[in-house]
């Protein structure tokens, strides 16, 4: 029996239902039913939530999630053959778990979903990447969920907490500390997947802050902050030449040296300059 249910092993699980992990659906699961109520834990205080998982396989970290203590999970999974395994343990959490086989970035589901709500998710990195994207950037602010607990290879997860002056420094950061607070919380080597992966990876955890850090038009900052980094090692008025003619004009109000580059410049500064942008 294992320590937080009373269900089988997940080793037992997947041999029972035959799934072994597919390479083209970015499979290594978490098989330490410690470790994914762990991993839950970080998700903060989920009795009163709704917890949308995307990607849960044989259900390692659905069965944290619930033991944890959530109210409820919706599960979105593409593998049809980890549908079995779901169901039964939505049969041991009665009322708890529901279950949609589908594709995350395809599907909506908000309509599934009662607030609060929080997301939890071992997922393929590249999936993992772009559902990070469209849930910071939606078309209202505060988004429809308070926080999201990610497992990312650990140099994305690197990435989406970086501070300026450091390589990882760029577009992600960016995106994710305006609208978030985002800190890596676990760092596991890849010996705690199976199979194991190549890298390393690290859970981070990010929490919607009410409103943007500083006031910005969201499209500007992203076409300023995309443009800065396409062209990293140039100078901003270099990078930035495009965007406007009186550009160097545009930095200096907005307290930035036309000579720095784009890897120098704090969240603040790019809020300022977006605002900057903005003006006719
Ligand atoms: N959560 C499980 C765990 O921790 O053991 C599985 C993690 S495995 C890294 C990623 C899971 O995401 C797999 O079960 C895979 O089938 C699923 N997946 C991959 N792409 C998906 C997509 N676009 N939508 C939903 N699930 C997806």
């Amino acid at each position: 029996m294992s320590a937080i249910d009373t269900l089988p092993p997940l080793r037992e699980v997947i041999a029972t239902h035959q799934l072994s992990a597919r390479k083209s659906l970015g499979q290594n699961f978490l098989l330490d039913l410690n470790l994914t109520a762990k991993i839950a834990r970080q998700a903060g205080d989920l009795t009163e939530c709704d917890v949308l998982e995307i990607g849960p396989g044989p259900g390692g970290l659905t069965r944290g999630l619930l033991s944890e203590g959530a109210r409820r999970v919706l599960a979105v999974e593409k593998d049809t053959r980890c549908i079995p395994a779901l169901n039964e343990i939505a049969q041991t959490y009665p009322g708890r778990l529901e279950i949609i086989n589908g594709d995350a970035l395809e599907i909506d589901p908000l309509a599934h979903l009662t607030p609060p709500v929080r997301i939890a998710a071992n997922l393929p990195y590249n999936v993992g990447t772009e559902l990070l994207v469209r849930w910071l950037t939606p078309k209202d602010w505060p988004p429809f969920w308070q926080s999201l607990t990610l497992m990312f290879q650990r140099e994305v997860a690197e990435r989406i907490v970086a501070q300026p002056g450091s390589k990882a420094y760029g577009r992600l950061a960016l995106l994710a500390q305006w609208r978030a607070d985002a800190h890596i919380v676990l760092s596991l080597p890849p010996g705690a997947f199976t199979p194991p992966p190549k890298v390393s990876s690290a859970v981070v955890h990010l929490t919607a802050l009410p409103e943007p850090r500083f006031p910005a038009p969201a499209g500007v900052l992203s076409r300023v902050v995309a443009a800065a980094f396409n062209q990293r090692r140039k100078m901003l008025r270099a990078a930035l030449k495009g965007q406007a003619p009186d550009i160097e004009d545009r930095l200096l109000a907005a307290g930035i040296k036309p000579t720095e580059r784009a890897e120098q410049v704090p969240l603040e500064a790019f809020c300022a300059l977006a605002r900057e942008m903005d003006k006719s």
